[in-house]
């Protein structure tokens, strides 16, 4: 079974994105963004892949298939080469209205 990576922070800004983070932000690679920085300076793109930002589903502590309890959150802090900035929109557009 494929794992969604639950990562602990955003790639941007550093904030703690927890498990249990209702702002947290995802792309389909799982680059990870915490709101305000998915709907301020990325408005709602993923400056790696250009890929769409959608809120991250939270994985519930435990339940039927094991949840947090047997599939824990990656501890493993992503953080962005450089300064983080609105996807340039000259990618944006060959993605996006090519
Ligand atoms: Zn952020
Ligand atoms: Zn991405």
């Amino acid at each position: 079974m494929a794992l969604l990576d639950l990562r602990p922070n955003c790639e941007c800004c550093d904030a703690d994105l927890p498990p249990e983070a209702a702002d947290a932000f995802i792309c389909s690679y799982e680059c990870t963004f915490c709101r305000r920085c998915a709907e301020g300076v990325l408005q709602g793109h993923c400056p790696n892949c250009l890929g769409n930002l959608v809120p991250r589903p939270i994985r519930p502590p435990a339940g039927p298939v094991g949840g947090l309890a047997k599939h824990p959150a990656s501890k493993k802090r992503v953080n962005a080469a450089g300064p983080c900035t609105r996807p340039d929109p000259t990618n944006a557009t060959l993605v996006f209205e090519g």
